[in-house]
């Protein structure tokens, strides 16, 4: 099971776990079929969350039809109206709705990049999913990740040669535009996506917003 938002590095880890699972099985484990766990909260604003599953469907289209793989998906959404102060406080509900969701040796999949804040939380995490595991007899579960030898710009890149990149979605503060949900430009996503990605596009855009609307 691979936690999957739509986003960059999710979307990497995912194609990561399904090539493994089909070619290389390296995954220790292959109890159970390759399965994906969103976990949305309420508090994500409402056009992100539509951009979002409008990327998930996207990309599990694309990942039939480039290279025949199909996985089941499942989605909690947390409604909660404490307040929610980042990236941490978010990792312990995926680490604790991942083990529910999971079937007793089905091993997890997290995509981490190197630098992400919640990777100085790595130990601690492992911890509470080996406590977690252990009190719902799922402790033959194996907890992977693979992103954390990733840097972003990498990532982007290599789901770019995948063809995948576009249908991720990446934009912190997207908009509606007419039927479309179009990237806002300035967040901190889309000025990484400009400079990772976009150098051959943007070469050939009049301006930033031009570039930036060529990737939405
Ligand atoms: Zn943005």
């Amino acid at each position: 099971m691979v936690l999957w938002s739509g986003g960059l590095d999710s979307t990497w880890a995912l194609h990561r776990m399904l090539d493994c699972w089909h070619n290389a099985g390296t995954i220790e484990s292959k109890q159970g079929k390759p399965e994906t766990l969103t976990i949305t909260s309420t508090q994500v604003h409402n056009i992100q969350r539509k951009m979002e599953i409008r990327a998930r469907v996207r990309l599990k289209k694309l990942f039939k039809k480039k290279f025949g793989w199909e996985f089941k998906s499942k989605e909690v959404v947390i409604d909660s109206n404490n307040h929610y102060h980042g990236g941490l406080a978010q990792a312990t509900l995926w680490i604790t709705n991942a083990v529910m969701a999971i079937n007793a040796g089905q091993p997890l999949v997290l995509g981490w990049v190197k630098g992400d804040d919640a990777l100085t939380a790595l130990d601690k995490l492992t911890e509470v999913w080996k406590i977690l595991v252990d009190l719902n007899n799922k402790d033959n579960s194996t907890l992977w990740i693979p992103g954390a030898h990733k840097y972003k710009e990498e990532i982007i890149e290599e789901l770019r040669n995948l063809e995948l990149l576009e249908a991720c979605w990446w934009c912190e503060n997207p908009f509606k535009q007419r039927r479309k949900y179009v990237a806002c430009g300035t967040c901190h996503s889309c000025q990484r996506m400009v400079s990772a990605h976009a150098v051959d596009l943007t070469r050939k855009a009049e301006s930033y917003e031009e570039a930036i609307a060529m990737l939405s």
